[in-house]
């Protein structure tokens, strides 16, 4: 075993960024030369002291390397995307359930949602991605994934083909009676509608839930949905727990503990 490998901490490990990659739009990849032992969804919880610690996925994984893909939309996330290779942050982690892997998938992420599944689309074998943004400057990992069965599409319709993820998939599914599972991670609206879809289709599905959360391993319970919690029970849920799950799509948690609509989640801040 390497003598920098990070099997599993709860304790911040203080990690020097190794590189800095731009991805899309205010969205930036950060790596670190470091081995981390994680599963595909896993994800990680990073420091910046005195602001805050946040939870990330694990969006590239080899044996020395991980990184992970920030979108800045908030305090946390602009500091971030400040950030210079040389410059450190705390890791701890890796935390949470995995995707399991199965053969004839398919994969839907939307905008920073890729990075949830990049490593997972690493892992399978041929699956088809849906690779999804509302424009053209947010689409993610490109180039990384030109070798798949990619398909590519946009709200507004500035890159590959117009309208929502969920409108492809439901075209792929018609079209491919071989699929037996659909993997996704994005905002949940969208997981909700992907879910819907699969149902009609009769095809299982595994979603990544990104809700507030501040511990990353079960004592706050500020991740909670339903009977859940987001970082321990999951982030990957299957189409049995989703269902099960009234507030999934629905109803998310602020900080504060206050539950309101999803929609007032996203605008609250
Ligand atoms: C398991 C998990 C994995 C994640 N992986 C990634 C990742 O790979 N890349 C990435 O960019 N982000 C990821 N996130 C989301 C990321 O942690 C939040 O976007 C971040 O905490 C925002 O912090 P902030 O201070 O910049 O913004 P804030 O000021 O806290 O929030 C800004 C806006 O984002 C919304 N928001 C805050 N937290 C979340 C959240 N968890 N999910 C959805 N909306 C949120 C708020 O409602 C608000 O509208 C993940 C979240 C989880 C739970």
């Amino acid at each position: 075993m390497p003598n920098n490998e990070i099997k599993k901490t709860d304790i911040p490990q203080v990690l020097e960024i190794s590189d800095v990659v731009g991805e899309g739009k205010e969205q930036k990849s950060f790596f670190f030369k470091q081995s981390l032992q994680c599963r595909p969804g896993q994800f990680i919880m990073v420091w910046i002291p005195g602001l805050d610690e946040k939870p990330m996925a694990v969006s590239y994984w080899s044996r020395n390397e991980f990184a992970f893909t920030s979108k800045a939309i908030g305090k946390f996330t602009n500091a971030l995307e400040k950030l210079k290779k040389g410059d450190k942050v705390g890791i701890r982690g890796p935390y949470g359930s995995s995707f399991s892997i199965k053969s004839n998938a398919c994969v839907v992420g939307g905008g920073v949602g890729m990075a949830s599944v990049s490593t997972l689309i690493d892992v399978l074998k041929n699956p088809i991605v849906i690779n999804g943004a509302r424009s053209k400057e947010y689409l993610i990992y490109l180039d990384r994934f030109k070798s798949k069965k990619m398909i590519v599409a946009t709200d507004d319709g500035s890159f590959g083909r117009k309208g929502f993820v969920t409108q492809v998939l439901n075209g792929v599914l018609t079209e491919n009676k071989k699929i037996k599972m659909v993997y996704t991670c994005g905002q949940e609206i969208m997981m909700k509608k992907v879910l819907g879809v699969c149902n009609r289709h009769n095809v299982e599905c595994e979603a990544s839930l990104e809700r507030y959360m501040a511990c990353g391993f079960g004592i706050c319970g500020k991740c909670m949905i339903n009977d859940k919690l987001c970082c321990v029970d999951g982030p990957i849920f299957n189409s049995k727990q989703l269902m099960s799950m009234p507030d999934f799509g629905n109803f998310a948690m602020l900080k504060s503990g206050r539950k309101v609509t999803i929609e007032e989640y996203h605008k609250i801040h």
